[in-house]
């Protein structure tokens, strides 16, 4: 009787996904979706609707914080871009944690620091402290950032490009690999969009069996490829996809960006211009030669749209609303 009981409840731990050893729910953090697009099937894992402000794979790179004790740190360092994701998943991060951030950039022009927009307003609204410096000193400054030793402060290289990380995404592989085995996927490709390319390799890292294809939007490819070989040895299944039609200048406007991301809109899922868009213009020009499942890892961005989709309208790429 007493066995009946223990393999009932044990059967229902397997059922809620819990760690039989910990006790822990491992329910997906995010769901997946089927999404037909230029009428090919895709499956899209929207990590972009886990938090707002975590928005996608910051959420999965800073998982290891978010789930440290607050304790643990006083503040966060970090440094890059005045509308980096990064930027505004970190302050989100130390406002829930009570920590300080100090965030480094080169000088802000005196019109935007009177009134900030987008991610800049939101992360300063979150309490990020911001730090310009001179162009001519801001590397210096990152250099000396990176010798700060305090125990109690975190130094987070621009972009959250960390082996901290790591945790974070090995958590999205195993999401993954369930929901392939739950659908028995045979061939997975998956496609993602990379910054410093820690997620895509990453996650290539933690699915030696899938193929990850990425494609770098900032900077050219071997800038990428050197980007990553500071984490390690690059993964042989993580792959980038050229794009051969057109060359795009990281967080610059372009038509055939706001073309994509109107069609991915109307199919039904909003993607960032700044990643996603130069992603979907990558992969559909080499859709046709990947056979087998594909599943995109969303990647978030979403409340960066704002200011880019201001500046469409600014270039009379569209019209106003
Ligand atoms: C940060 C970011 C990326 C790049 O991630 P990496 O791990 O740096 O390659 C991709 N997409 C979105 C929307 C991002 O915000």
């Amino acid at each position: 009787m007493s066995l009946w009981i223990f393999a009932f409840g044990l059967s229902l731990l397997l059922m809620l996904n819990v760690d039989v050893e910990t006790g822990v729910q491992s329910m997906p953090q995010s769901i997946v979706e089927r999404f037909i697009f230029q009428d090919r099937e895709f499956f899209v894992k929207r990590d972009d609707l886990i938090d707002p402000l975590f928005s996608g794979n910051k959420y999965r790179k800073l998982y290891s914080l978010i789930h440290c004790p607050a304790a643990q740190y006083q503040a966060i360092i970090s440094y890059g871009g005045t509308q980096s994701n990064a930027m505004l998943s970190i302050a989100a991060l130390c406002q829930r944690k009570g920590w300080q951030f100090h965030y480094t950039t080169k000088t802000v022009p005196e019109r935007i620091k009177a009134a900030p927009d987008g991610n800049l307003a939101l992360a300063l609204k979150l309490g990020m402290q911001l730090h310009s410096v001179d162009h001519a000193d801001y590397q210096h400054v990152v250099e000396a950032l990176h010798s700060d030793t305090k125990a109690s402060h975190l130094l987070l290289p621009q972009g959250a490009a960390d082996p901290i990380a790591e945790a974070g995404i090995a958590q999205l592989a195993q999401e993954i690999r369930q929901w392939q085995g739950q659908n028995a996927v045979q061939k997975l490709h998956l496609i993602t969009p990379s910054g410093t390319g820690t997620t895509a390799f990453y996650l290539a890292r933690a699915l030696p069996d899938a193929d990850v294809l990425s494609t770098a939007c900032v900077g050219d490819k071997a800038y990428l490829i050197s980007q990553m070989s500071h984490l390690g040895a690059i993964p042989e299944n993580l792959h980038m996809l050229e794009n051969n039609k057109k060359k795009f200048h990281f967080a610059k406007p372009y038509p055939e960006l706001l073309s994509i991301y109107h069609d991915l809109k109307q199919a039904g899922i909003e993607f960032d211009l700044l990643y996603g868009c130069p992603m979907w213009f990558a992969l559909l020009q080499h859709a046709h030669n990947i056979t087998g499942t594909i599943l995109y890892v969303h990647s978030g961005g979403l409340p960066g749209n704002e200011t880019m989709l201001a500046r469409y309208r600014h270039k009379g790429f569209m019209q106003p609303d």
